[in-house]
């Protein structure tokens, strides 16, 4: 049996890091961790709470008492499956705002080194190679051209609901803001890990996405 591998993927919005992780997770029986979707359970559950975006402290004290299980593509806080509710253009935003507070991002990422700390793990985010695990066994940054990322994000099926009939122009908008505050907030921002292998996936289909990353974790085994 070779060693289970940390394999860390980050990116931008719109990159194809959600479709990429999940498929190279499948390949290898292993778990795949959308770390994005934690931040969005934490502040839909935070708004739902009514609790200001920007108190940090209770904020933060959401993160640590909630209770999110992520499983078979479901994601649950509290007991409630909020695997639609948290694709939002309200979610977005709100995500995006509570994943610049310190202490917000101090609870999940202890829990996302708890979930990887075995091995045997595809872990999705912004900060994975850089914070989360600088260790990985492999390092990928997903990037692609804004206008490909915002069609991208257009047509996503799984924020169908909340972007339908969404001009593309209008999400490209919302995406550029969204990168902004990924890439410019103090704490962990939105960086390729120097060590990282940064793939520009706009001319590139899925499955060669998929083939480029097989190829780096092959070497690792
Ligand atoms: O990946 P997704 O778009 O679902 O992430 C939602 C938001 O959560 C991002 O805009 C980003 O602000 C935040 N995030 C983060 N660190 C991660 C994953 C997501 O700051 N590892």
């Amino acid at each position: 049996m070779t060693k289970p591998l940390i394999i860390a993927i980050d990116g931008p919005s719109g990159a194809g890091k959600g479709t990429v992780a999940r498929e190279v997770a499948a390949r290898l029986s292993y778990r795949y961790v959308d770390t994005g979707a934690m931040y969005r359970a934490v502040a839909w559950r935070a708004q739902q709470l009514g609790v200001p975006l920007d108190d940090e402290a209770r904020v933060a004290g959401v993160a640590s008492t909630a209770q999110v299980a992520m499983d078979a593509g479901r994601i649950t806080i509290d007991g409630v499956d909020v695997t639609r509710a948290i694709r939002t253009p309200d979610v977005d935003r709100a995500a995006a705002l509570v994943a610049r507070l310190p202490r917000v991002r101090e609870v999940l990422v202890a829990h996302q080194r708890g979930m990887g700390k075995e091995g045997g793990v595809v872990m999705e985010g912004r900060d994975i190679g850089t914070v989360v695990f600088p260790r990985a066994d492999v390092k990928i940054y997903l990037d692609a051209a804004p206008e490909e990322r915002a069609r991208r994000r257009a047509s996503d099926a799984a924020h169908a609901v909340s972007d339908q009939g969404a001009a593309v122009a209008d999400v490209a908008v919302a995406l550029e803001a969204r990168d902004a505050s990924d890439r410019s907030r103090t704490v962990s921002p939105l960086a390729a890990a120097r060590d990282a292998l940064i793939i520009d996936t706009t001319q590139l289909s899925i499955g060669e996405v998929v083939e480029k990353v097989m190829t780096v974790i092959r070497e690792k085994h």
